[in-house]
């Protein structure tokens, strides 16, 4: 019998929403949507660790990861608001390169689709029109539908 995948995720959330509740990231992880797809609809995504950045310039993203790795945590996705904040977080690459070379994990970009209301603001304010940020939004970008679903 073929054993089934076991991944186990981390979740750093940008503090300007650290009230939120999360249920968007649940839910996609939930539906495997947005940066979430990747996983495959019979592999066990278990999400062992949830927090934020701890408020600019992230310095929780300095010591979180290893806890989350203690925990078990392959993967960390830096959620969808260190991209549809505005401004988005500056500071994203840095983070990213921080936890793949210091810390040896796997990091996503996003988690639940990008809400649609803030695909069209960041259009007309051009935020994302850099092949830099055309990446980093690529994770989460969706269908219009799912987009709008995430309102
Ligand atoms: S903008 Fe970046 S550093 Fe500032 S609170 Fe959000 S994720 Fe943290």
């Amino acid at each position: 019998m073929m054993e089934n995948i076991k991944t186990k995720i981390g979740i750093i959330i940008c503090d300007r929403y650290r009230t939120c509740a999360g249920g968007k990231c649940f839910r996609a992880l939930q539906h495997r949507e947005g940066a979430f797809d990747g996983y495959a609809k019979d592999e066990t995504v278990e999400l062992v660790a949830y927090t934020t950045c701890g408020g600019c310039p992230g310095g929780n993203i300095e010591y979180a990861p290893e806890e989350m790795k203690k925990n078990g945590a392959e993967v960390v996705h830096l959620a969808t608001g260190f991209v549809v904040g505005y401004p988005p977080c500056p500071y994203i690459k840095q983070f990213k390169d921080l936890i793949e070379i210091k810390h040896g994990m796997k990091v996503i970009i996003g988690t639940h689709p990008i809400p649609e209301k803030y695909l069209i603001e960041h259009t007309k304010m051009k935020t994302w029109n850099s092949s830099e940020w055309a990446e980093l939004i690529k994770p989460t970008m969706s269908d219009e539908k799912t987009r709008i679903d995430y309102n």
